[in-house]
């Protein structure tokens, strides 16, 4: 089965993503997570993905469709995948579906994932994650039990994404909404978008997508 989950950032597209590999053996193709990979290998394409991530911005199409190219290649993708940040724009979603095609392969579902621009904000600057296991966390709406130790492993360190503040996301918010929001309708043509309600309990909104891959 192969996915999309297309959202504003902040709408919790990797916390679902992470839980449809456990739970359904997909495998979750972020292209933010690989830009950060990227950034932290350093040369001269990780400084520039550095600048544009941190200026809220965009990626170059083409660099992004290559990742995404090389990465959809890799065998341990042949259960299928879900995909969290791409794609971005129509031409992305183009592309993408020339690649799928070229492959014989096609989307099953492509999920949007609905949240309003207000409740994103205080989201995306709370959020925090544990640096040894990567179990997400909220300043505000999801504390650790024992401050400043990881529930899941223990560790005490935890790290935050440098774009996640106030000043950038307000970019993002505003990328995604000129340039992300246009490919719901290139999707809604071809019949394979749905919407889930991302305002939900974060366990509600599995049991929505759980939902609507069953149907
Ligand atoms: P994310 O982790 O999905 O929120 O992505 C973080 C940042 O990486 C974005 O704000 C963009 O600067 C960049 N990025 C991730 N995916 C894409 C994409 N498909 N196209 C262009 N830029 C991207």
């Amino acid at each position: 089965m192969n996915l999309i989950l297309l959202g504003p950032p902040g709408a919790g597209k990797g916390t679902q993503a992470r839980r449809l590999e456990d739970t359904r053996g997909l495998v979750q193709l972020s292209t933010g997570d690989m830009l950060r990979a990227m950034v932290a290998e350093g040369g001269p394409l990780g400084q520039q993905a550095k600048d544009i991530m941190a200026a809220g911005k965009l990626m170059p199409d083409e660099l992004m469709v290559q990742m995404i190219a090389e990465r959809i290649s890799k065998p341990d993708v042949t259960n299928g995948f879900i995909l969290d940040g791409f794609p971005r724009t129509v031409a992305q979603a183009e592309a993408l579906d020339k690649m799928l095609a070229d492959k014989g392969l096609k989307l099953d579902h492509v999920i949007e994932m609905k949240v309003v621009d207000d409740i994103l904000v205080d989201r995306i600057t709370g959020r925090y994650t544990c640096a040894k296991c990567g179990k997400g966390y909220h300043d505000t709406f999801e504390k650790p039990k024992v401050e400043g130790v990881c529930d899941v492993c223990g560790s005490t360190e935890f790290k935050r994404r440098a774009d996640d503040n106030a000043a950038t996301v307000t970019t993002r918010l505003s990328q995604y909404h000129e340039q992300t929001a246009p490919i719901l309708p290139y999707y809604r043509d071809r019949g394979v978008l749905k919407t889930v309600d991302g305002m939900a309990e974060i366990d509600d909104v599995t049991k929505q997508i759980e939902a609507l891959l069953a149907a």
